[in-house]
């Protein structure tokens, strides 16, 4: 029996959506609705070929799901709304709470907006997209799925962080990791396509995006990933710094009197690709400029080298690996970043097939390499519109 099932990733000012016929897995339409909060807000539906485009004020969350399902309705997407039988929310932070997706109920609603202080940007308005769609959908079974359940699995010495002990017990501060709908995905779709139980493979994945981080994965199970108490931590990325000496906030806010907001600000926003290169936060542009720019090519030459550093050291960490995974816009298109990244590591049984990665194969590596290369996109949403048919009442 066919059950609609619509993911959601609610932002500030945007809302992100596909509507996926489960369990054949087939998206029937995605969209975006962006610039919510102003008269301008633009709507993008793309649907059976068609891409539809408006330009209208959308005043909140609330609106912009309102108009999302009254257009399904009206461009024949669905029927009826009777039709969307489950809708699955993105949400950034699920603490200790939740180390698996959960239905949403009351309690769930308590329990991430008791969150809000460890994810201030996204947890209040994932909230915001969770109560639009009740109010909207009261009859759909709702479902939130976390970018941080995944890595719920770590072992403590690997969640705790060598400071005080009564800061993790007073405000939760551990490693926490996220993207972890992405790692799960690729792990399983890389399980499946070489037709092995996930329980008998050890991978690294890597999903470089804006955002990157990289995954330990044991069996099945995250037991590390490079991102930590927030999405900052780890490996640089476009705008983000990545890991860095702490010591360097206290030095800056003394000799440049900066505040914390600024502090962060920097961290988050003017760091990483585009700070080092002063150029852009885009990997494409960093690649074009690089041959002709010094600090384009000492940016991408960072980028490359911080992730090769966690590929050795989950490589240390699983003893033993089957494969190596690349994701994210920038892991699943540009072959001259995964052969950076894998290039003079035969020693470890790392062999690249430079026509193979080229030619966009999914298996890229050569076959002499006792560890498996591979590019698998991701899909967040689907994961999500799966988790929708998979969860249910705890
Ligand atoms: P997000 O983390 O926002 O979801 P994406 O996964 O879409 O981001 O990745 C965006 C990044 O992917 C950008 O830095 C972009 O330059 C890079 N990218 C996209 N296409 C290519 C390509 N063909 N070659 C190199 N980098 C690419």
């Amino acid at each position: 029996m066919e059950h609609k099932i619509i993911a959601i990733n609610a932002g500030s000012s945007s809302l992100k959506f596909q509507l996926f016929s489960m369990p054949a897995e087939v998206s029937v339409c995605q969209g975006l609705i962006e610039r919510i909060g102003l008269d301008d807000a633009v709507f993008t539906l793309k649907f059976r070929e068609q891409k539809i485009s408006q330009t209208l004020p959308v005043t909140n969350h609330q609106q912009a799901v309102d108009l999302l399902l009254s257009s399904l309705v009206q461009h024949g997407v669905v029927t009826s709304l009777q039709e969307i039988e489950g809708v699955g929310h993105r949400v950034a932070h699920g603490g200790e709470f939740f180390p698996d997706s959960a239905i949403i109920d009351e309690n769930t609603i308590t329990r991430i907006a008791q969150l809000n202080d460890l994810a201030p940007l996204h947890n209040p308005v994932n909230l915001t997209g969770i109560k639009a769609f009740r109010t909207a959908l009261p009859d759909a079974k709702a479902v939130a799925v976390f970018d941080t359940s995944f890595h719920q699995t770590m072992a403590k010495m690997d969640y705790i962080y060598p400071i005080p002990y009564s800061y993790y017990e007073k405000y939760g501060i551990r490693r926490y990791g996220f993207h972890g709908t992405s790692h799960k995905y690729v792990a399983h779709r890389y399980a499946e396509l070489v037709d092995t139980p996930i329980e008998q493979l050890n991978l690294i994945t890597c999903h470089l995006g804006n955002g990157s981080s990289i995954c330990a994965i044991e069996g099945g199970k995250s037991i590390h990933t490079s991102m930590g108490f927030t999405p900052l931590a780890g490996v640089m990325m476009g705008t983000r710094c990545g890991d860095i000496d702490p010591s360097i906030l206290p030095f800056l806010a003394d000799k440049e009197h900066q505040t914390v907001e600024a502090l962060n600000q920097m961290m988050n926003s003017q760091s990483g690709l585009l700070g080092v290169s002063g150029l852009s936060h885009d990997f494409r542009d960093i690649l074009a400029a690089a041959p002709q720019n010094e600090r384009a090519q000492l940016a991408l030459d960072m980028f490359v080298e911080r992730i090769r550093a966690y590929v050795g050291q989950y490589l240390v960490k699983l003893g033993k690996v089957d494969a190596i995974i690349f994701t994210g816009g920038i892991g699943e298109n540009s072959a001259d970043v995964r052969e950076k990244v894998c290039r003079n590591l035969e020693m470890l049984g790392i062999s690249i097939c430079d026509e193979e990665n080229h030619s966009g194969s999914t298996i890229f590596s050569a076959s002499r390499s006792s560890i498996a290369l591979a590019v698998i996109p991701t899909n967040e949403e689907l994961m999500i519109a799966q988790d929708v048919m998979r969860v249910e009442k705890r």
